[in-house]
């Protein structure tokens, strides 16, 4: 584009990582510039000086953030009266939506570059309680002390990426908020969860919710999807009709995901301010891609397996050179339960990839890891998180088969474990549960595998061995209430997957009587209408005093169901 901007008077914004800086008396000069062109031209807005610069003595990451409210129906005009000064669209993963968005640049005062974000709050939003905070900040050098203490040892370590930054400090903002008055009321019963998904995860949601008194509306293709039984409401469309969810939207308080494929046409729409989506839409974003995902584990200190992104056979010979075979190709998006990725263990077979996961794709190499572990924790609104024990995981052909809880690993692999899944969901805001799959490594370390931003099979455990089942603890979460307790309630529990087997046909589970003669053993069947081969049809667990009685126990119980053939083809009506 032609840099007509040379003109303009506001520059252009760079995005750094985050560091802390002395605070600068030059910001307020900059604050005051920007208002007085903003109202040279908009005489009827105030631009106010919020964030750490508005603070003097207040250490920070230098940015000048300012603030207007408006109208609503007012914020493109503002947005583009701001454009026109040299202010330009937030760059990065997670940018404010439209509806209070954030636009950015930069002044020149004296040789030395500002950088500004000028946030455009519509009215009823957040603005007062920015203003209020400001003022604290200001008045109460025993507030401003404490900030100044927490923004240093974020980085101490040195500079952060910028979401993880402002994600850390969000408890200890988050608790000023409440003590001013700010604190965002609960979602409380009866108030209705939307649930993007209707398998079962989304009727163990619902279940849990359902518990609580909460209601239940369901969007999924299927009418007779898991969920639908046990929902007040379902929306039956695919997981990208924008004007279904919309519909589901309209009568929920919070909307939720069972799952990652929901379109993110899906999710630009709802997210309009009205209501949350939880875990969060950039959650979802970043964990719907394969190649985001573990380009996000990285840059937040997580391993991953050495990967290349590729997007053709010829590609993934020449990344195959560098990482040796065996490698695991995986779909960018859409893949679960093993589906969507193809192992390569020599180069014959490349050329016929074609068309079997999509272009581009991730390249990764296959790891010969001593177990599979899993941990779920839950991040609430207040930026509280709680961790449930690390399950290890048996899978059969890609699909979870097997969880046990404790999973029987030192004490400061269990820690390390629960300190990274934290970490993931404090940097990606992530409100709710966060599930991260690992890999232990013969040597003791964790290489992450996969991120769910939801609950998940390898924490079903939970609804029976845990204080509080992974589905409350989610809902608790988006619910803006207390996390419940993670504790276990008993030495082991062992959960075993029902998976189908067979031609599709109606499900009919046989052996109910006999799965449930088993001591301490509890069915959960799924409702699905059709079973067939390798179908997650419902799971048992048991709890026991070690891991080895559950596990046997859970596998007994697991052994006697089995599913129905068939009936006889009936002759006609006489
Ligand atoms: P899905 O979305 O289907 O769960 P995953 O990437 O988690 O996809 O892969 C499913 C299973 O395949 C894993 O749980 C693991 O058993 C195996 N697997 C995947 N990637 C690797 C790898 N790089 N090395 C070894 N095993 C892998
Ligand atoms: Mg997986």
């Amino acid at each position: 584009m032609a840099q007509v901007g040379t003109t303009k008077p506001i520059g252009p914004y760079e995005r750094l990582s985050a560091e802390v800086h002395e605070w600068d008396p030059r910001t307020v000069e900059v604050a005051a510039r920007v208002g007085e062109l903003v109202r040279a031209r908009r005489p009827d807005l105030a631009v106010e000086h919020i964030g750490s610069t508005a603070v003097p003595g207040l250490p920070g990451k230098g940015i000048v953030d300012l603030s207007i409210e408006t109208t609503p129906d007012d914020i493109p005009a503002v947005v583009a009266m701001l454009y026109e000064l040299g202010f330009g669209p937030q760059p990065g993963p997670d940018p404010w939506p439209p509806t209070r968005p954030m636009p950015v640049g930069s002044l020149d005062l004296d040789g030395a570059q500002y950088r500004i974000h000028l946030h455009v709050q519509p009215k009823g939003g957040d603005f007062p309680r920015d203003i209020a905070f400001r003022d604290a900040l200001r008045n109460d050098p025993e507030l401003r002390s404490q900030y100044e203490g927490l923004k240093r040892g974020i980085t101490s370590g040195g500079a952060v990426e910028g979401l993880r930054y402002t994600h850390s400090k969000t408890r200890w903002i988050l608790d000023v908020y409440r003590q001013l008055g700010f604190a965002p009321p609960p979602i409380a019963p009866p108030a209705t969860i939307g649930i993007l998904g209707g398998g079962q995860l989304g009727r163990m949601i619902g279940l849990a919710g359902r518990e609580l008194g909460y209601r239940i509306a369901v969007l999924d293709p299927d009418e007779h999807a898991p969920a639908t039984s046990i929902a007040d409401s379902t929306e039956v469309a695919a997981y990208d009709d924008v004007a279904a969810a919309q519909r589901l939207a309209a009568r929920c308080a919070v909307i939720t995901y069972e799952l990652e494929h929901v379109g993110p046409a899906v999710v630009a729409a709802l997210d309009d301010r009205r209501r949350p989506i939880r875990p969060g839409p950039y959650p979802l974003k970043l964990t719907a891609d394969r190649l985001a995902e573990r380009r996000f584990v990285e840059a937040n200190e997580g391993r991953v397996a050495e990967w290349r992104e590729v997007a053709s056979p010829a590609d993934v010979l020449r990344a195959a050179a560098e990482l040796g075979y065996p490698l695991r190709l995986k779909a960018v998006r859409g893949g679960y339960d093993g589906r969507g990725q193809a192992r390569i263990d020599g180069t014959d077979a490349i050329t016929e990839l074609d068309g079997r996961v999509g272009w581009p794709a991730l390249l990764e190499r296959e790891l010969a890891f001593e177990a599979e572990l899993s941990v779920v924790v839950a991040r609430n609104v207040d930026g509280m998180s709680r961790t449930f024990p690390l399950a290890r995981n048996r899978h059969d052909r890609g699909i979870l088969v097997e969880s046990t809880v404790p999973a029987g690993v030192p004490r400061a692999i269990e820690a390390a474990a629960a300190t990274l899944a934290e970490s993931l969901a404090t940097s990606m805001g992530l409100i709710g549960t966060l599930t991260v799959e690992l890999f232990l490594m013969p040597d003791g370390s964790l290489v992450v595998n996969e991120l769910a931003p939801r609950v998940h099979n390898s924490g079903h455990w939970s609804i029976e061995g845990a204080v509080t089942s992974q589905f409350e603890q989610h809902l608790r979460a988006i619910c803006g209430l207390p996390l419940g307790s993670v504790e276990m309630r008993a030495p082991a529990a062992a959960m075993v997957n029902l998976l189908g087997e067979g031609a599709p046909r109606p499900a009919h589970p046989t052996g109910t009587y006999e799965a449930l003669s088993v001591p301490d053993a509890h069915l959960h069947i799924y409702d699905k209408a059709t079973v067939f081969e390798r179908r997650k049809m419902g799971h048992v667990t048991a709890l026991g005093a070690s891991v080895e009685e559950a596990r046997a126990r859970a596998r007994e119980s697991a052994g006697h169901i089995g599913w129905a053939p068939a009936p006889e083809p009936e002759r006609g009506d006489a």
